[in-house]
């Protein structure tokens, strides 16, 4: 594949679990276009691009020449202009994750040039508060929303629900704590669902994220319940969280939001 097919290079590669990586990569020779916290950008590998050794081999060899592709939430604030930043969990079998995450620093890759996407803060109104819940790398969309508008937007309170199976992979945990500590507006609350498999004891929330809002950890938090008049909830990453967490706010009355009709629960579902 030619070299300038692939017009990004990875400028950055930390990891957080062997299976969890935090990655930014810059355009080679091209401006990043203006965007939107929350939205999301394409990323690609052609089929010759090696696997991680330790991911599922494949049922049948990709295609060499062909670019496999699949969108990614921006992690990075929108203020940031030279490079992208995303979270990214592997999936053993997948196409795409167990080639990137064969990349190094230095290494090429496909930068979809078009930024895109409804999943923003752009349809919460002025004043209005703000619950974002995210399993996993669903988290990374409200990195972008937190970096971008926390300290600007003191008027609302920003809360962020976020669960995984171990603490180890609550990714983002110190950046998280550290916001907490520095903005009065922001509350952050972290659950892992799998509290035996700790190395010490956990000190934390145990359970499913969907329980931080039913077992009054925010009201605690927040001095009150959330309700429909005064807060949106956005929701990203396993669908069974979004499909579970819809459910439970439709009874207390929110509705999700549509573009002709307007509603409080905003929904990015990963697969
Ligand atoms: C708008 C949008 C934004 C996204 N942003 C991110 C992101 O920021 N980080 C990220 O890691 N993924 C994100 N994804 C998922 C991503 O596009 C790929 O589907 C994922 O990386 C798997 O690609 P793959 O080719 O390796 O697997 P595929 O061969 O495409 O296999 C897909 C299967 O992998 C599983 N899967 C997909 N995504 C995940 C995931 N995040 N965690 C666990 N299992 C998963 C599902 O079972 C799915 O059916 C996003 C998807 C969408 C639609």
């Amino acid at each position: 594949m030619a070299k300038e097919t692939l017009n990004a290079v990875v400028t950055q590669k930390i990891e957080v679990t062997p299976e969890l990586v935090v990655v930014q990569v810059s355009p080679d020779g091209w401006e990043l276009p203006d965007f939107t916290a929350g939205q999301f950008v394409v990323l690609g590998l052609p089929g010759s691009a090696p696997r991680v050794a330790w991911a599922d081999s494949e049922d049948e060899p990709a295609d060499p020449d062909k670019l496999i592709r699949r969108a990614y939430s921006i992690a990075s604030g929108s203020v940031d202009r030279d490079h992208l930043e995303f979270y990214i969990t592997v999936v053993h079998s997948g196409a795409l994750t167990p080639r990137l995450f064969a990349l190094e620093t230095g290494d090429r890759v496909w930068l979809g040039p078009k930024i895109t996407g409804m999943f923003t803060l752009n349809d919460v109104p002025e004043g209005k508060d703000v619950v974002l819940v995210a399993t996993g790398t669903g988290l990374a969309p409200f990195m972008s929303m937190l970096r971008t508008y926390l300290s600007e937007q003191r008027g609302r309170r920003f809360a962020v629900l976020h669960g995984s199976r171990h603490s180890w992979d609550l990714g983002y945990r110190t950046e998280l704590f550290t916001m907490q500590r520095l903005c009065d507006n922001l509350v952050y609350l972290p659950i892992i669902s799998r509290p035996d498999e700790e190395p010490v004891a956990w000190p934390g929330r145990s359970g499913y994220v969907q329980s931080l809002w039913t077992d009054g950890a925010l009201d605690e938090a927040w001095g009150e319940h959330p309700t429909p008049e005064n807060t949106h909830v956005l929701l990203c990453g396993n669908p069974k969280m979004c499909e579970d967490m819809v459910a439970l706010l439709e009874g207390e009355g929110f509705t999700e939001h549509k573009r002709r009709q307007p509603g409080q629960i905003h929904v990015e579902r990963y697969w």
